[in-house]
């Protein structure tokens, strides 16, 4: 605790449901919002003597926390020095790791930079979009970044451009494995703000359609080679299938939807029945998206 500035938050036994869209799960034995970079140091530092394991926590909008919690330290870019987000000229802007995608978006359109459209209604931050390439309507992450500052797997800072990592479909290796910081992001092309504007109202309008309101982690599968999660699901008449309170949504069979009070072990237990479900009747073996902390998909899934 003296190690770090006084603005650095530090709890213990903090509940983590609050802190996901889905709003399931137990809490952290340690959590910290570090106020700056040297506060950041000093708790990944204290993880490392002390042997916790650490957890970046962006806007939960990825996540199932286990009922459990997590046995570690979680931190959190949620300080105002972790959400900056301004223009470096020249079609291109700096987010840090806590600055919010939908401010992003907003961003570009005031400045006339095209591009970023696609991350209007991704309720992420930069460093968890970063680290799931997040995507949408047919644009991802990876697209629109030049480089990114981040803590590798060995704690060293980098600060490397986009060539640098091997990113995919919901992963960038290296980040996986370190720390986001931040990125300068470049807009291909400039246009008004107006034509901007009108393409996120679509993406937006088609999002209001397709997507449920309640309480999810966006899609719960990732797309298996050649097809949609979603399609199976509603194919296999999945749609509306339930464990306590969470339901396969009706509106988008992809998305598990939390009606209030589902714990995660609802949840694990209505994704190893859809699995088992889709397993049968296509063949197809899917694989969450979501990504579960304070337990393995691996320790849960059969196969
Ligand atoms: C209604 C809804 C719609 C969604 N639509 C989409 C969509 O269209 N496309 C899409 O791709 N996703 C979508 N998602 C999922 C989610 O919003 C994205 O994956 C988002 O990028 C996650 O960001 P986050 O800040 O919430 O990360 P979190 O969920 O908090 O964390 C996700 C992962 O990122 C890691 N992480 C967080 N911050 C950092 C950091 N600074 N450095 C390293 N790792 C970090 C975490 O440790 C975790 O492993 C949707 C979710 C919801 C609820």
């Amino acid at each position: 605790m003296p190690r770090v500035s006084p603005d650095c938050k530090l709890k213990f036994h903090e509940p983590l449901a609050n802190k996901t869209t889905i709003r399931i799960g137990g809490s952290a034995r340690f959590y910290a919002e570090p106020a700056n970079y040297s506060d950041l140091r000093v708790l990944l530092r204290a993880a490392e003597l002390y042997e916790f394991k650490s957890f970046c926590l962006g806007r939960g909008s990825n996540l199932l926390v286990s009922d459990h919690g997590f046995d570690g330290l979680v931190i959190r870019f949620s300080a105002s020095a972790w959400r900056r987000v301004v223009s470096l000229g020249e079609g291109r802007i700096w987010a840090s790791a806590g600055g919010r995608l939908k401010e992003i978006c907003g961003f570009a359109a005031k400045n006339g930079l095209a591009g970023f459209e696609f991350l209007e209604g991704i309720p992420g931050a930069v460093g968890g979009a970063l680290r799931m390439n997040a995507g949408a309507m047919g644009s991802w992450m990876f697209d629109v970044v030049e480089r990114v500052q981040f803590i590798d797997e060995d704690g060293c800072y980098q600060d490397l451009p986009k060539e640098a990592f091997h990113f995919g479909y919901r992963k960038v290796e290296e980040i996986s494995r370190g720390i986001a910081l931040g990125a300068v992001l470049c807009s291909a092309d400039g246009d008004s703000e107006a034509s901007i504007r009108g393409r996120i109202d679509s993406y937006s309008s088609s999002r209001k359609e397709s997507q449920p309101r309640g309480a999810s982690a966006g899609c719960i599968f990732k797309n298996p080679e050649g097809n949609y999660a979603g399609k199976l699901i509603d194919e296999y008449g999945i749609k509306g299938m339930s464990v306590g309170a969470a339901e396969v949504s009706e509106v988008h069979g992809n998305f598990i939807v939390n009606h209030g009070g589902a714990s995660a072990a609802d949840v694990i237990e209505l994704v190893q029945k859809v699995r088992a479900k889709v397993k049968a009747e296509s063949g197809y073996i899917l694989e969450p998206e979501v990504l579960l902390v304070g337990q393995s998909w691996d320790e849960v899934l059969s196969e």
